[in-house]
This record gives C-alpha cells, structure tokens and sequence, in this order.
C-alpha cells in the first residue's frame, strides 16, 4: 500500500557560487517521502544533505529542478510564500542547540515563542506548550534556561519547539552530532514516538551509522545525489510503555536490504565499496542479463 506523497524531489539541482567558484551541492537528485514516514538521510560531509534538507523546508531554493511538499510547489514560490509555508508546515531542529533556543527565554518561553497566539489566549497557550514539553519528557524543567540543561535536554526542548507551530514535517539536521553515543538514541527513539504517535512525517539528517540502522528507511546521499537506500523489512518495533522508550536491540544491519536507485536516464551509482569488493578497477564493464538479473563484471582479458 503506498501513502501519499508528502515531499517530491524531481531532478534537484543546486549551484552555490563563491567568488568565481560554482559549487555543485545537488546534482539531478530525485527523492519521494511518504506522508507519516520517518526516514534518516545518511552521506558523508559535503555530500549535500543539509542543502537538501534546507529545500525541502523552504529555506533555500534550488537552482533546477522541481520540489513539491504536499500540494506546495516550492520551487515557484516567492520569498514571503516560502516563509508562510515554512510557519505552518515545517519544523526544524538542528544540530546545535544555540540555533535551536533562545538563551535569554525560560523552556516553556522558548515553545510558547513560536506558537500562533492569535485565537488563543495566553493561558491555553501556555497548556499547550506543557503537553509539548510532556511528550518530550522536560515538563519538569519548564522554568529553566537553556543554559541550565545537558545538550541532551537541550535537544529535547528543540524538539518541542519545532513541533509548536504542529507542523506536517519535521527537519532535522544532524540533530545527536553534539551529544553522546547513549543521549543520541534517546533522542532517535524521542523521534520515533512523535512519528509513531502524532503522525508527523520525519527526516533527519545523520552521518551516524548507528542511529541510521535503526531506522526503516535511510537514504544515502553522495555528490549530491541519491546513491542507494537501505528498507527495513520488519517494522521497527519501539517499546513507547518503556519510559526510556527502549527498542529492542535484535534489529540490526541483516534485516535491511539495501536499493540502488536509477535515475529518470536509467542511470546507476555504484560506490566504490562496491566495485572495490567485486574487483572493478577499470572504467569499463561487462553487462549481461542472466535469468532476470543484470551481472556487471570486470571486462575479462580472455575476451579480447
Ligand atoms: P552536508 O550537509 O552533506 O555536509 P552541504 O549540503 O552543507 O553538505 O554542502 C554541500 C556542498 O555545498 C559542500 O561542498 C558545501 O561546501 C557547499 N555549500 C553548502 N552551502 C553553501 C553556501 N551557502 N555557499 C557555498 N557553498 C555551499
Ligand atoms: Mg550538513
């Protein structure tokens, strides 16, 4: 069964110029997220993922290329349209907690700072941040500054504070780079219970390995492109009556299988992992079918 699509990246394109310099952060990446999905984004530094990240969420704008959130066409948007679709649709955490609060606000501020205050009334507002800091299990701490906090409660508060506006997406940049190995899966499994319970479609953004295996789907990011993703067979199955919101460990790497993706040129990446361990070193291949499968080989010298 396939749910609607929430994010649409068609041939994705992003040129940055630096004095005289282009750089080619997005070079024709294609990607679909489903709605109510939670996927990681994995790829090593400069592979593009919080350029893409930052599209998705209306930040920045790409140079080609189409992005659709929902029924949003953000690439025909105007600035003022983007920054109404951001308020109402995105939430963002990033990776370090300065970005994320205001040092000079209180918790229960820092969520109540980006609610709508229009209709409500201050009081109502206020409820509604506790439940936010409830469900992220900080609404003991609500009168403290950021400051007073572990990186780790830090990044909880953040998270309260990107899911204030109840957003339909949830962007989050490297959000554990800052914290230990333990708080950083305290954080992921934070994240899977918001997915699972509230509905909130979730990208997060990690060059951690660990966190990403977790994860039903992952999507590897190289040169700006998507290169290959890993699915989960079985659902991930999270222990939320578990106040640590513990997951059970027996998930690991073998029940992921992992997919390369073609191109609309019906164009393949194969990394160098890959080619290392099947023994291509040179720039042409071998390609047959057989039974179904295509086998790309060294080209053989007896051939010649
Ligand atoms: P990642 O998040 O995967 O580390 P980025 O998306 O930040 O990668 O960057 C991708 C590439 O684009 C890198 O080469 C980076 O230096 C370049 N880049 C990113 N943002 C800018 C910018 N504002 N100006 C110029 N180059 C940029
Ligand atoms: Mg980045």
């Amino acid at each position: 069964m396939k749910n609607e699509v929430i994010v649409r990246c068609d041939n994705l394109v992003k040129i940055f110029e630096l004095d005289e310099q282009k750089v080619l952060a997005l070079q024709g990446l294609d990607l679909e997220i489903e709605k109510g999905e939670m996927v990681t984004i994995l790829g090593k530094s400069g592979s593009g993922k919080s350029t893409l990240l930052n599209i998705i969420g209306g930040l920045d704008t790409p140079t080609a290329g189409e992005i659709m959130v929902g029924n949003h066409n953000l690439s025909k948007m105007q600035k003022d349209e983007l920054e109404e679709f951001r308020k109402n649709t995105i939430g963002f955490v990033w990776q370090k907690n300065r970005e994320n609060l205001f040092s000079y606000m209180t918790v229960i501020e820092n969520v109540m700072a980006v609610m709508n205050y229009t209709a409500s009334d201050k009081n109502e507002i206020r409820e509604m941040a506790l439940r936010l800091l409830q469900d992220v299990g900080m609404e003991s701490q609500q009168n403290k500054f950021p400051s007073q906090l572990s990186g780790g409660e830090q990044q909880r508060v953040a998270i309260a504070v990107a899911l204030a506006n109840n957003p339909q997406i949830l962007l989050a940049d490297e959000p554990t780079s800052a914290v230990d190995s333990k708080t950083a899966h305290q954080i992921l499994k934070l994240l899977y219970k918001l997915n699972k319970e509230k509905g909130v479609t979730i990208i997060m953004v990690t060059h951690d390995t660990a966190l990403s295996d977790k994860v039903n789907r992952t999507i590897m990011i190289a040169d700006g492109k998507v290169s290959t993703e890993k699915l989960r067979i079985k659902d991930y199955d999270v222990n939320f009556s578990d106040a640590n919101f513990s997951y059970r460990d027996d998930i690991e790497k073998e029940v992921h299988e992992e997919y390369s993706i073609l191109d609309k040129a019906n164009r393949l990446k194969l990394d160098d992992e890959m080619l290392r361990q099947a023994g291509i070193d040179t720039n042409k291949v071998k390609v047959t079918i057989v039974d179904e499968k295509i086998i790309i080989e060294k080209e053989s010298l007896e051939a010649k």
